[in-house]
């Protein structure tokens, strides 16, 4: 029989009222627009959009997927357009053939799992209708079916391509037989000896297993039968990929794989499934934890069916599914399955239900009318909110909807996004304002002279572009406040005949007297305009000083606090604040300030004053609003804890020389962690009480005195 016959008959067997003419007319055109063109085994090209149409109606997908099938390559490789397709056929079939094109269009390399996920998803993003990927899986299995045409590195390419993109998507949507024999097709090309070896061993013991699988079956459908459950019993052994996979996993050869076959008992209802599962547990010993009842509860791609695993007849492993002939074509067709609803049928009322995965799935945000018409024109929008974009190397960058090549530069990398000057999508130059959409290759031009504008956050949908972006905009305005602070400040400074230059160390004094810890944050902060130039001023010549002004917001801070400590605490902190020897006093852990150390206090809404040294970094990332003056009272009988760091040599005694070190200064050690480097040194850290600033520097002066000790260090003790 002819090809294109075998179709029809096909079609016509799950279809009778299908318009065969319109599969006919789509055979003519593609015959004669792939005339002369042959494949690489030497058939006529035409052979191979055929046999992807005869998987199709397999599949018994509709009338359009048909002819899409049929027409699927004319506009890529004849000179056929896709609205003469729509003129020709219809619209829907020019729009399947034409989302077939495009996914072929999209440049694939060898993925990490990652990227093929996001590969995945943008397939399914830019199919927008379910057909164009089932028609594209069906051109894909036709080409896996005929790859021994190819070189060998082109096998070995497509089969990492079906392994990484295809066979998954096929997985997703439940299609069992195509999932399966893409996976042994691309097994048998991408590791060619490991699937000879295999093959051949299954093949050797294919009339042993024959023989075993027809006893079981028999036995099964007895036991079934004679309790009650009308049944056909199927056995078969697994498919190689998944005997290889196992064999990998388990760590065991081919002939210690015992449940490489399994049986499957097709009931009519669901009631005989679950009796069904009675017999076979009453019949041989279930193996404990094997059973999953996915009948009450289904999978996400709707596969209904009840698995278990006993102790055979032979004393094996046998792994058991129950299922009803219904929940079998969906197991096998996966969402193809559905289609037969669309044969006039009375649309039953549980057909909803069995929908919902699909329309979450699909996530539609249309009102559909009936299940039928939902999957005859959904647009698939599984995605909705992300779009899927290539990097210039083919690597797939996911990103929110409506994103901007601006937040597709940081997504590359953040100097990307800050020189950021323009872009090109699918080779056009496009505006920083451009949408991106799925499937574009976006290349980023930068400039040296580049940088972020206020602009940039009113385009941009990435959290990561906007972070940046407020980033490198504030240290615009850093540098433009420094600039300014000078300005102010040597302005004022020449009215009195100084500059800058000539009053470095009264400016060094006026910063600390103004809080700040260098003169380049007081001209900062001059800059800012939170210290005056005035200020500045009195402060560097003091014979101009008046009354400093207290920071208003602190004051007013500190009062509230007040109120809150309780008044008889006793000085024990060492501390005074503002003047006041009994607020709630915490040391920072990240610095661990000593009586003697400079230090500064900061406000903690509930928790008191926080002290940190001047220079801690992390003090200076702090609100300046919220600071507030603190000094040592001297009265402090408080041991400080702080650790010490200290690199020496790993060799034996040492150790003991260092504690002893400690104790000569009347120390204690509260932990110690030591820890040998590869390079024959140790690194010790120990945490030790000290009483003040002078205590420690006399315990890092001993230790570094230490023969074999390279190098002593005050370091944080939360590090
Ligand atoms: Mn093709």
């Amino acid at each position: 029989m002819h090809q294109l016959d075998q179709i029809l008959s096909e079609v016509a067997g799950y279809y009778p009222s299908a318009d065969l003419a319109l599969i006919r007319r789509a055979y003519q055109f593609a015959a004669q627009a792939h005339d002369g063109q042959t494949r690489k085994s030497g058939d006529p090209y035409v052979t191979h959009p055929l046999a992807v149409a005869q998987i199709i109606a397999e599949l018994k997908l509709d009338v359009a997927s048909v002819c899409a099938g049929i027409l699927h390559d004319c506009v890529e490789d004849t000179s056929a357009t896709v609205d003469q397709l729509g003129e020709l056929f219809g619209k829907e079939v020019a729009f399947l053939v034409d989302g077939v094109t495009k996914l072929g269009k999209l440049p694939y390399s060898t993925r990490e799992e990652q990227q093929a996920e996001n590969f995945r998803k943008m397939l399914l993003a830019m199919a927008r209708d379910i057909r164009v990927i089932l028609v594209k899986l069906c051109d894909r299995l036709d080409n896996m079916r005929s790859l021994n045409h190819l070189p060998p590195e082109k096998q070995e390419r497509i089969a990492a391509e079906t392994m990484q993109i295809y066979a998954p998507l096929a997985n997703r949507l439940g299609i069992q037989w195509v999932k399966v024999e893409l996976e042994d097709l691309a097994f048998k090309y991408s590791h060619p000896h490991e699937y000879e070896q295999l093959a051949s061993d299954v093949a050797k013991t294919r009339a042993e297993r024959l023989e075993y699988i027809h006893t079981v079956e028999k036995l099964i459908a007895k036991e079934m039968v004679d309790n009650g459950v009308p049944c056909e019993v199927m056995g078969r052994a697994k498919h190689l990929w998944s005997i290889y996979q196992k064999m990998k996993r388990t760590q065991r050869p081919f002939e210690e794989i015992h449940d490489a076959i399994g049986f499957r008992v097709i009931t009519d209802t669901q009631m005989h499934c679950y009796q069904g599962l009675g017999v076979a547990h009453q019949t041989w010993t279930p193996i404990p934890g094997r059973f999953k009842d996915y009948i009450a509860l289904p999978k996400p791609n709707l596969y209904q069916s009840l698995h278990t695993a006993v102790i055979g007849p032979r004393g094996e492993r046998i792994e058991v599914q129950i299922r009803t002939g219904d929940m079998n074509l969906v197991a096998e067709h996966g969402i193809a399955a559905h289609w037969k609803y669309k044969e006039g049928r009375p649309v039953a009322a549980d057909d909803d239900k069995k929908f919902a995965w699909l329309r979450q799935l699909m996530e539609s945000q249309k009102e559909l009318r009936d299940p039928t018409e939902f999957l005859e024109s959904v647009k698939i929008d599984l995605f909705g909110d992300e779009v899927y974009v290539f990097t210039p190397g083919g690597d797939v960058k996911a990103l929110p909807k409506g994103s901007c090549p601006i937040d597709f530069a940081y997504a590359v990398h953040s100097s990307i996004g800050d020189h950021c000057s323009g872009a090109r999508v699918n080779g056009m130059i496009v505006a920083l304002r451009y949408q991106l959409r799925n499937g574009d290759t976006i290349e980023i031009i930068t400039s040296p002279n580049q940088k972020p504008n206020k602009d940039w956050l009113k385009l941009v949908k990435t959290a990561r572009a906007r972070t940046k972006i407020r980033w490198e905009l504030r240290q615009e305005q850093r540098e433009k406040a420094v600039l300014l602070g000078t300005d102010l400040i040597d302005k004022a400074l020449r009215k009195h005949n100084t500059s800058m230059g000539r009053a470095e160390k009264q400016l060094l004094l006026a910063a600390k007297e103004l809080k700040c810890v260098t003169v380049d944050e007081l001209v900062i902060q001059v800059g800012y305009g939170k210290i005056t130039p005035q200020q500045v001023l009195e402060h560097t010549l003091p014979e101009l000083k008046k009354a400093e002004p207290e920071p208003v917001k602190a004051e007013s801070m500190l009062k509230t606090l007040l109120r809150k400590v309780t008044r008889n605490r006793t000085s024990s902190s060492g501390i005074k604040v503002a003047g006041e020897d009994d607020i709630l006093v915490r040391y920072a852990k990240c610095c661990t300030p000593l009586p003697g150390d400079p230090i500064t206090g900061f406000i903690t809404r509930g928790r008191g004053v926080t002290v940190h040294r001047r220079d801690c970094d992390k003090g200076l990332d702090l609100d300046p609003e919220r600071r507030i003056d603190v000094e040592w009272d001297g009265l402090g009988k408080v041991q400080h804890e702080v650790a010490i760091q200290i690199l020496c040599a790993d060799k034996p005694g040492l150790l003991a020389h260092i504690s002893q070190s400690f104790t000569d200064q009347n120390v204690n050690i509260s932990q110690a962690h030591c820890r040998a480097t590869e390079d024959g040194r140790a690194v010790n850290t120990f945490h030790a009480l000290v009483k003040d600033l002078d205590q420690l520097k006399s315990v890092i002066r001993s230790l570094s005195r230490i023969k074999g000790v390279f190098s002593v260090d005050r370091v944080a003790a939360d590090a």
